[in-house]
């Protein structure tokens, strides 16, 4: 009697996988093999939103910037810069009643170059980094690099870098000190024992034939440069060169239940919202993909999520739509519901202490919907009503969707923070929701595939309710 007392009452959260049959299965690993195949062609912003576009081409979608009118079905998209973007499909309902948001960010914890980045020291060749995002630095030391990104000259002429992806290419690394000589380093603080300034890349060690002139080793690297793209050390200047991890993304397990790949935060739900928004068709509400950038330093600059160019992109929508009048993009701002899909802190049973594990995330349990974040007393935090919560669970109960609601840590441990709370302060309903990453913020961050099919499938429901 209590059994059955207990299965009535208690919320129970199950493996994913326990429940999924052959089909779903099938389903789970199919979009997972998808997901990795785009992650190994998107490791930094500017790839992912380029492939972003190539993918919304092909499915129909269209610059928003084409189109004199807009009409209910109308799939649009519009690029920030090369590194953010923002996607919608025009529902059949007024867009007056709100819309109905998913947004991720696409940029990751990594390493970029200085302004002025060459330096020669003792017949080797470097190029000098300071670290984007929050990242353990001695994680990033002995593994092997690539070197993303673009070089533009004065005369607008744009470069494009990626080095070290290809089985051909070289790969690059930053050394670390052989364990017989580290004694000293290896009494410092975990912190400490690798400082930013020494997050130098070892780029090469032939010296340019010449017995007369100094920095032959710097000389050589620049006149390969200057051979291949027709550089010279001032174009650096002007450049956006990233240094990610040359890992493939991969399964992970002899079960290979699990994807282990450089940049799942938050490549993971940008990808998923992603796949979702492409197979949508006609939606009621007017559906919203935003996949921004800068988010892991704060969502600040034109292409973070704190900048206007998300409100003139939703403008545009009501000018086309021939509806606009003042105060009309606050109202809609004030009437829409948003998921701020970014994953959340898997629980670790290595490191338990960190977690409350009665509110954890964990592997495989599906999709992790946190209600809000911050830290110390939940400061900073965007906390989703319970109202909306609410809304939220009857969608995902009702479209058989496993979810678990979490908190990111225990009590006084630490936190962090989304893009949640800039569209809350619009007015819109939001509440995080994503997929819980094992070792997140280090080269080689850890997904279940259940999550990530549990992931595409929330966002999917989202749009179509
Ligand atoms: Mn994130
Ligand atoms: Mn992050």
């Amino acid at each position: 009697m209590g059994e059955e007392l207990k299965k009535k009452l208690f919320n129970v959260k199950k493996d994913g996988w326990e429940e999924a049959d052959e089909a779903e299965r099938k389903e789970i690993f199919n979009i997972s093999e998808k997901y990795m195949e785009f992650l190994n062609q998107a490791k930094t912003e500017r790839e992912f939103i380029k492939k972003a576009r190539e993918l919304a081409d092909k499915n129909g979608y269209k610059d928003i910037m084409e189109f004199e009118t807009l009409k209910p079905g109308d799939k649009i998209y519009f690029v920030n810069r090369e590194k953010s973007m923002y996607l919608a499909i025009i529902g059949e309902e007024s867009i007056e009643n709100g819309m109905h948001i998913i947004g991720s960010h696409v940029d990751s914890p990594r390493l970029d170059l200085k302004p002025n980045p060459l330096y020669e020291d003792t017949g080797l060749a470097y190029f000098k980094t300071h670290y984007y995002g929050g990242i353990k630095k001695y994680q990033w030391t002995t593994i092997p690099l690539s070197i993303h990104g673009v070089i533009v000259k004065k005369n607008g002429e744009k470069i494009e870098l990626n080095i070290g992806e290809d089985e051909k290419d070289p790969i690059f690394t930053i050394t670390d000190l052989l364990p017989h000589l580290a004694q000293e380093q290896m009494e410092k603080k975990l912190k400490n024992g690798i400082n930013g300034e020494d997050l130098n890349l070892l780029i090469g060690s032939i010296p340019y034939k010449d017995e007369k002139i100094t920095e032959k080793v710097k000389l050589n690297i620049l006149d390969l440069l200057n051979k291949k793209y027709g550089i010279t050390e001032a174009d650096l200047n002007s450049a956006e060169i990233e240094l990610v991890p040359a890992f493939k993304a991969r399964s992970l397990g002899l079960d290979e239940s699990m994807v282990a790949a450089y940049g799942q935060d938050d490549k993971v739900c940008a990808y998923t919202s992603l796949a979702a928004m492409m197979n949508l068709k006609n939606v009621k509400n007017t559906a919203v993909c935003i996949l921004s950038d800068k988010e892991e330093i704060g969502s600040i600059g034109n292409t973070g999520m704190e900048s206007h160019m998300f409100d003139f992109f939703v403008s545009e929508m009501l000018n086309k739509l021939g509806i606009n009048r003042p105060n009309l993009l606050d109202k809609v701002f004030c009437f829409s519901k948003m998921l701020s899909s970014d994953v959340d802190a898997g629980f670790d049973p290595i490191y338990a202490s960190v977690s409350d594990k009665t509110n954890a995330g964990f592997i495989g349990k599906g999709i992790a919907i946190v209600k809000y974040t911050g830290a110390r007393g939940k400061s900073g935090a965007s906390d989703a009503n319970a109202e909306y919560v609410a809304w939220v669970r009857n969608v995902l109960d009702k479209n058989e969707i496993k979810y678990q609601l979490t908190e990111l840590g225990k009590v006084d441990v630490g936190g962090g923070g989304t893009i949640a709370y800039i569209l809350a302060n619009k007015g819109t309903d939001v509440i995080d929701c994503g997929v819980p990453v094992l070792s997140m913020h280090a080269p080689y961050e850890v997904t279940s595939k259940y999550d990530i099919y549990s992931a595409y499938k929330t966002y999917e429901a989202f749009w179509k309710e």
